[in-house]
């Protein structure tokens, strides 16, 4: 068996029971969840000429498999989660490891003990890791804020460095802020490492997919009741009917091919797109990824290089690392951050979060107030940052919701 993809045009929405806009981890767990649990006859709408959302990857011309979507390492501290996606994965015990060049020398992040011998010199750090331990223990996370507030000067001089040489440039071309502009609650949450632990995360499950994200999803969306649409976009072929002609109407139901569907719908897109836009468009950041093939077994030292200092790109990851993959070439993707300006050519991929936005957002949401079977679900249909861990528990959560009134709820 293999996925079922079938043509918009051939649809007759009377052969569904439900409807899921994308197919990411928020609408593939769901569609396999009301499939195999709920028995329900699902329809994938998906925009992309791909399954898999952001996670999707894909052999490339040198036969090295690449994530078109940013980097994405799979780590959680849910087990159940874990657990549920070894249905459809072998997982790789792969830990994620991420140095930042510092003016061409690499330092480990998190910052930590190791870092900290890298900047301050072996004495000077052995003093200021003594200094760290007495105040807060070993082996614990502090966030630079943390340390400011104790007013010791040591602890001051650690946080300072990792501000100026770890944060500050690397959160400014992120997201295209001033210094002034980077809010403190965002500078709250650096943390300082005191471990030699170099890992990235330390989540208690971590891993890749062993043969690639694309078949994890693969396998999920392979079962008799789903079938997938590619290439269609949402609100091309949605017609909502509003309460009336105002411009907060709430919305009264959604047809499709000209009948009201009125099973569970679950959309994991943008709001403002499927209301056009009506408010104005939710503010994100984008990303431009460049690609470069090297005949070498190895271009960098680790999965991903931070550049906190110097360069306008943000970060470069080997893909090799993540997948574990053996290949006499290699390939490393630079990561460049973006202005949202342009919906037709770029893709949203950091929510912007602010009283500003989160009120923007707001009013899309109250136009579905009324709406009984409709539920946003994920990282865009909720204007949030969320991990692929978490998407899955709230998809898995969802489900549960959708299926109350037929059975119990999930075990995972
Ligand atoms: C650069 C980057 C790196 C990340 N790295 C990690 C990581 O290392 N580890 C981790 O745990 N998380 C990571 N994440 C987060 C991860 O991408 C999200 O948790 C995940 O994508 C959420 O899944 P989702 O289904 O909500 O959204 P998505 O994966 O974005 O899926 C949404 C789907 O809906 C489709 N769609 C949207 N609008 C419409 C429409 N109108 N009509 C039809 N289809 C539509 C889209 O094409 C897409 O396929 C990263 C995120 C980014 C941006």
């Amino acid at each position: 068996m293999s996925v079922s993809y079938v043509d918009f045009k051939t649809v007759d929405p009377n052969d569904y029971d439900a409807l899921i806009v994308g197919s990411g981890f928020a609408g593939s767990v769901v569609a396999r969840e009301l499939a195999e649990r709920g028995q329900k006859r699902v329809l994938i709408l998906e925009k992309r000429p791909h399954i898999g959302g952001n996670m999707y990857d894909e052999y490339d011309e040198a036969g090295i498999l690449v994530h078109r979507y940013g980097p994405h390492i799979f780590h959680t501290n849910d087990e159940g989660v874990y657990r549920y996606l070894e249905r459809f994965t072998e997982w790789s015990d792969y830990s994620h490891h991420v140095l930042a060049d510092w003016y061409g020398t690499y330092m480990p992040v998190p910052f930590n003990k190791n870092s900290m011998e890298i900047a301050f010199g072996k004495e000077r750090a052995a003093e200021l890791i003594d200094k760290l331990i007495e105040t807060f223990g070993d082996e614990r996370k502090v966030t630079i804020n943390e340390l400011r507030a104790q007013e010791d000067p040591d602890l001051s001089e650690i946080a300072d460095f990792v501000y100026r040489n770890v944060f500050l440039y690397y959160t400014q071309k992120q997201w295209g802020l001033t210094p002034e502009e980077v809010d403190p609650s965002v500078t709250a949450r650096v943390p300082v490492f005191i471990s030699r632990d170099n890992r990235y995360f330390q989540d208690a499950y971590q891993g890749m997919p062993r043969e690639g994200y694309t078949k994890l999803f693969e396998n999920m969306l392979e079962h008799p009741l789903i079938d997938v649409c590619l290439h269609v976009e949402a609100e091309s072929v949605f017609d909502l009917e509003f309460e009336d002609d105002t411009e907060d109407a709430s919305l009264q139901a959604i047809l499709l091919k000209g009948q009201e569907f009125e099973g569970p719908i679950v959309y994991t897109g943008p709001l403002d797109e499927l209301f056009l836009a009506r408010f104005g468009r939710l503010p994100y950041r984008s990303l431009d990824f460049v690609y470069e093939t090297y005949d070498t077994e190895h271009k960098l030292p680790c999965g991903t290089v931070n550049y906190t200092v110097t360069e306008d790109y943000t970060r470069i990851t080997e893909f090799k690392y993540l997948t574990e993959q053996v290949s006499p070439k290699t390939t490393i993707m630079k990561e460049y951050s973006r202005a949202y300006d342009d919906p037709d050519r770029q893709i949203p991929y950091y929510a912007i979060i602010n009283a500003e936005n989160e009120a923007h957002y707001e009013r899309y949401r109250s136009l579905i107030d009324d709406l009984d079977n409709f539920y946003p679900l994920g990282r865009l249909a909720e204007y949030r940052y969320y991990n692929m861990d978490r998407i899955v528990r709230l998809a898995l959560d969802l489900a549960d919701t959708i299926l109350a009134p037929d059975e119990g709820t999930n075990e995972a």
